[in-house]
């Protein structure tokens, strides 16, 4: 493993996801927001993409939520993440579930090196407001895609109401998710998302809020992107 001051990597993060990791897959517990939002994230990303026997690979997999989901629906999926505790939860929670899913720990820039032009499809969520330089990550994630391939991200915006919603409501008042699970200056605006892929070569396809109400605790996606939101570029076929 090469040092972290040469890597994307936020050890303190890294860290907080390795102290959650055995909780994983608790519907109840700490990830029950992203239990909740994964099969909404899922039909949005089979909208655009088959992925029966697709190649795809999941940067920032965690405990493997979304890998496994993608898996079940037929894709050959690699998961990579950098903390070592979602990794291990991620391996053991497939024996179980008898998902097929390939982890390995990597950044999304050391695949990239020796993985380029090889998947169908990318995924990265709820991963880009972790590491010290996202637009490295989306850089990676397009040199990761076959040429005419599909890359989705999700992320947070950054605005006041941002703020509100989705640190003092979700982490303060409503307590969803735990105390300093995210720090408002790692919020990323779609125009600053948009311009990073759009220098990775990346064309934007689709856009997509995701809202949440507290009394009847429902998640649905609607377009406004004030607070959560998911994004959907493709690599030109030739470039
Ligand atoms: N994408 C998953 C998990 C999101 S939590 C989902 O949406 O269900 C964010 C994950 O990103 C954590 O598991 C964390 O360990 C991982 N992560 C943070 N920085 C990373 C990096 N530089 N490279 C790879 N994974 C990273």
């Amino acid at each position: 493993m090469t040092s972290t001051a040469q890597q994307n990597i936020d050890p303190a993060e890294l860290a907080k996801f390795d102290s959650l990791a055995a909780r994983w897959w608790d519907t109840e517990g700490d990830f029950r927001p992203l239990h909740q939002i994964n099969p909404l994230r899922l039909d949005w990303i089979r909208q655009y993409v088959n992925l029966k026997d697709s190649k795809v690979v999941d940067i920032g997999c965690g405990g493997g939520i979304l890998a496994e989901s993608m898996a079940e629906a037929g894709a050959d999926v690699v998961g990579i993440d950098m903390a070592e505790g979602p990794l291990a939860v991620a391996r053991l929670h497939q024996v179980e579930s008898g998902v097929e899913v390939e982890y390995r720990q990597s950044t999304a820039e050391e695949l990239a090196q020796k993985e380029a032009g090889s998947y169908d499809v990318v995924t990265c969520l709820e991963m880009l407001e972790h590491v010290p330089d996202p637009s490295a990550v989306i850089r990676s994630c397009a040199e990761l895609l076959k040429p005419g391939g599909d890359v989705f991200f999700s992320t947070i915006n950054r605005n006041p109401k941002s703020f509100v919603f989705a640190i003092v409501g979700a982490e303060y008042i409503l307590k969803l998710l735990p105390k300093g699970t995210h720090e408002y200056e790692k919020f990323i605006r779609p125009s600053e998302l948009e311009q990073w892929a759009r220098n990775a070569g990346l064309e934007l396809q689709a856009s997509m809020g995701l809202h949440y109400n507290p009394l009847t605790k429902n998640y649905w996606l609607a377009p406004n992107v004030d607070v959560n939101y998911m994004m959907h570029f493709r690599r030109p076929a030739s470039d």
